[in-house]
């Protein structure tokens, strides 16, 4: 059966590529999507609900596509097809993706890559559990036994489904931020392997805090322990109670600093070396290691 549903020409600005440029102003692309499946039931009864719907194929395509900054068309193509694949009741799609303004010297129409991907692969990589991301996350507390509350979240993060933690850096003291009528916070980050995507990883966050006694008062108060997701892959999001990277992340001296320890080479947001810029914020905020990693 070759029935299918042709979708030409969808154009959406974004900032996939390898280069600076690409990355900072971003440019046009193209997609072109054939969504393989039995169009007879539809047809026959003339009705929406035993097909897909154009519109919702659209926002789903548009999803998939801004939700990274990807260095390749491939991997735009690849999360095209495992979003179109996963949402709708499609057997196998067909995925083209141009890029018109590519950064090569010389005369073209586009560069393109095109893939064809069937729900059955897609079963395969979930069953593989494929595509882990690295993540890091940010642990502080200022209250209680701050040490042992620093290990105890450690013990728990590893010990959950979906999370390994690979590193984690030493243990530093720095000086409150934002309230400073607090006592002085010991902090560190860690660098965690994840299948979970970042909202279900935020939750799990919280539920650690909560277990660990962190009871939400005002912001930016005393806290026996504090979860933040600094980064997730290169992913960027902006949704409500969900920021990534965490947006104050590259001002705070007791977040880069242990990060650089263990991902020195790092870019963060402003395009800043991790290293680097945790010189600069070490030299201007309280910050002693006290332990090693
Ligand atoms: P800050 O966010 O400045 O570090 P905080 O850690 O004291 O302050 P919380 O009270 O722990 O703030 O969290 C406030 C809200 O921030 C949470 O309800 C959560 O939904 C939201 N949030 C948004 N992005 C993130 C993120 N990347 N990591 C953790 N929480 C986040
Ligand atoms: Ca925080
Ligand atoms: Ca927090």
């Amino acid at each position: 059966m070759k029935d299918r549903i042709i979708m030409q020409g969808l154009e959406l600005h974004g900032y996939h590529g390898v280069l600076d440029a690409e990355r900072e102003l971003g440019q046009p692309f193209l997609i072109d999507l054939e969504l393989f499946l039995d169009l007879r039931p539809a047809g026959r009864r003339d009705d929406l609900a035993l097909t897909v719907d154009y519109s919702a194929v659209y926002a789903v395509v548009k999803k998939a596509f801004q939700a990274r900054r990807y260095r390749l068309i491939e991997a735009v193509a690849e999360a095209v097809a495992q979003a179109v694949l996963s949402e709708f009741p499609v057997r196998e799609v067909r995925v083209q993706v141009r890029k018109p303004h590519a950064p090569v010297r010389g005369k073209f129409k586009y560069f393109a890559v095109e893939i064809t991907r069937s729900k059955r692969w897609l079963k395969r990589c979930e069953k593989a559990g494929l595509n882990p991301a690295t993540a890091y996350i940010g642990l502080g507390s200022n209250q209680g036994d701050r040490s042992a509350n620093l290990e105890r979240a450690l013990r728990e993060l590893a010990a959950g489904p979906g999370i390994e933690v690979r590193r984690t850096a030493s243990v530093y003291e720095t000086a409150p931020v934002g309230r400073t009528d607090q006592g002085w916070f010991l902090n560190t980050v860690a660098e965690i392997e994840t299948t979970l995507e970042p909202r279900a990883l935020l939750t799990r966050l919280q539920r650690i805090e909560t277990r660990l006694g962190r009871v939400r008062k005002e912001r930016w108060g005393p806290r026996v322990i504090d979860l933040d997701l600094l980064l997730y892959g290169d992913l960027v999001l902006d949704e409500p109670g969900l920021q990534v990277p965490h947006p104050r992340l590259t001002e705070r001296a007791f977040a880069v600093v242990p990060l650089a320890e263990i991902v020195p080479e790092l870019t963060l947001p402003g395009r800043r070396r991790a290293a680097d810029l945790a010189r600069q914020l070490a030299r201007e905020q309280e910050i002693h290691r006290c332990t090693e990693s």
